[in-house]
């Protein structure tokens, strides 16, 4: 399998641009079991510690299979990251794609401008033409998986999937090649038609937000606290596959105008906007509390939380924000916080 891989704050990257180019779209994920013995001496101290895990593994190195990366406009960080990837990282092509903080008609020209400059220097530098129709086909396989996902997501709802299955189904969705994550998605949905609920305890029903969370283990360890993810809106998650692009349209236009559409992330403006996501879900899904979980010097995540708090709390909404490192071993440093949690909702 020859992949070309995104690096991303949020999610925002044109796969069906590198599908079309011939390559299966690999998000690069966090590891948080690695030492970080090299990229100290690149980062300040309070660099995000989930790119900050990124960076090592890009600069002890990639899988071979992945030919080139693509860092999407993200937060401050990732886009400072950027400058030292090019400078440590050694890999064949890096390109970085200048996804607008805005969604103005004038942000969307900017965009589409950038998407093409993306096409023009995949095609230079690998030798190949990207059709339009390639595009528009990667575009139809996409939207048939984001509305596979919609639709098993809604299981975690019913109590017959776990939050975490769900969270390892869409990773694997955005690392494997596009076909294959089609039958299994078939397969799995099937299952689920007949599965009965997985337990007649009452397990807190929670919306997860926050930073990136690409560590299943984290669900995991929320699931044995008591908590059952019914929804989020996580880049690993809902913002994935919320809304699909528009079909009969240019490709590149429908691309461009799918990302500047779907729900806002905290690094994209206005951010308060992302609020509004946020309730809808809580009040859609009738979650018994909010869990919202920085990575450890997030500061998008940080910015956000004194909004979300007074929000939630006009709302009667129980919430809880963490910011945590990326680590295992930290999980269970929080035991007692979220213990206390499930207690108080
Ligand atoms: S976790 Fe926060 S600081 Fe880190 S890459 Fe994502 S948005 Fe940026």
């Amino acid at each position: 399998m020859v992949k070309l891989a995104y690096f991303d704050a949020d999610v925002v990257t044109p796969e069906e641009i590198f599908m079309a180019a011939g390559f299966t779209p690999y998000r690069l994920l966090g590891d948080p079991t690695i030492d970080h013995d090299k990229v100290n001496e690149h980062v300040p101290p309070t660099h995000c510690v989930w790119a900050k895990n990124i960076l090592e593994q890009a600069i002890k190195g990639l899988n071979p299979e992945i030919k080139g990366v693509i860092t999407s406009h993200g937060c401050d960080c990732t886009n400072r990251e950027f400058d030292i990837w090019v400078e440590s990282v050694d890999i064949n092509f890096l390109f970085y794609l200048n996804v607008p903080l805005k969604r103005d008609r004038i942000a969307f020209n900017f965009f589409l401008n950038d998407l093409k400059e993306l096409i023009s220097q995949i095609e230079d530098k690998f030798k190949i033409k990207i059709q339009s129709e390639k595009i528009t086909e990667a575009i139809k396989l996409n939207n048939k998986i984001r509305k596979m996902l919609k639709e098993i997501s809604e299981y975690r709802n019913k109590m017959i999937l776990k939050g975490s299955e769900f969270h390892e189904l869409v990773k694997l969705t955005q690392t494997e090649e596009k076909e294959k994550i089609l039958n299994i998605l078939k397969k799995r949905l099937m299952e689920l038609e007949n599965k009965a609920p997985f337990t007649e305890e009452k397990m807190k029903r929670i919306l997860l937000t926050g930073s990136i969370i690409d560590d299943t283990e984290f669900l995991v360890f929320l699931e044995e606290k008591g908590f059952q993810v019914v929804t989020d809106d996580l880049c690993i998650g809902s913002r994935y596959f919320w809304n699909i692009i528009e079909e009969d349209k240019n490709p590149i236009e429908a691309i461009a105008k799918y990302h500047l559409s779907k729900p806002l992330y905290s690094t994209k403006m206005p951010s308060y906007d992302r609020f509004e996501f946020l309730k809808f879900l809580a009040e859609k899904y009738k979650v018994d509390g909010i869990v919202n979980i920085a990575m450890k010097f997030c500061e998008p995540m940080l910015y956000d939380h004194p909004y979300m708090k007074k929000k939630f709390k006009e709302l009667e909404i129980p919430y809880i924000f963490i910011e945590m490192l990326y680590n295992r071993e930290q999980y269970k440093q929080l035991s007692t916080r979220f213990e206390a949690f499930a207690e108080m909702i």
